[in-house]
C-alpha cells in the first residue's frame, strides 16, 4: 500500500519521532500551526475516524492514552487540542489516521 503514514510508521521515510512503541508512533508535524503541533498514528493502517471499528476501537483508545502521556511529557499542562480531520470535507489530506495534538498557546475556536 502506498501510504505516507505507513511509511513514517515503518522508518523508511525518516520523522522527527517524540514517541514510539509497537502500536503507535508520534512525531513533530513537518509543517506546525502551533508551538506544539505533533501527529499521533497507530502503525497498523485505518483510513480515518471513519474506519474505526470493533476490530480496532482497543488500538484507537490506546493512542488516546499516549497522547494524554506524551501531551503532559511535552508540558501541555494548561490544556491542549486533539483533532482528526476526516475525508475531503474534514480537511484530511493523509489517508491514515492520524491525531493532530495541538498546544503551547491558547488556541482559537471555533476552527471554522
Ligand atoms: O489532517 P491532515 O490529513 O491534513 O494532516 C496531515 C498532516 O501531516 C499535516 O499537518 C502535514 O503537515 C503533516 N505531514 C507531515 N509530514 C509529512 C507529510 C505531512 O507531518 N511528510
Amino acid at each position: 500500500m502506498d501510504c505516507l503514514f505507513c511509511k513514517i510508521a515503518a522508518g523508511e521515510i525518516p520523522s522527527a519521532k517524540v514517541y514510539e512503541d509497537d502500536r503507535v508512533l508520534v512525531f513533530k508535524d513537518i509543517n506546525p500551526v502551533a508551538p506544539v503541533h505533533l501527529l499521533a498514528i497507530p502503525k497498523e493502517h485505518i483510513q480515518s475516524v471513519d474506519a474505526v471499528d470493533a476490530s480496532n476501537c482497543e488500538l484507537v483508545g490506546y493512542i488516546f492514552t499516549v497522547i494524554a502521556k506524551v501531551a503532559k511529557e511535552q508540558g501541555l499542562t494548561n490544556g491542549y487540542r486533539v483533532v482528526s480531520n476526516i475525508g475531503a470535507d474534514g480537511g484530511q489530506s493523509v489517508p491514515h489516521l492520524h491525531f493532530h495534538i495541538l498546544g503551547g498557546k491558547e488556541l482559537a475556536w471555533p476552527a471554522c
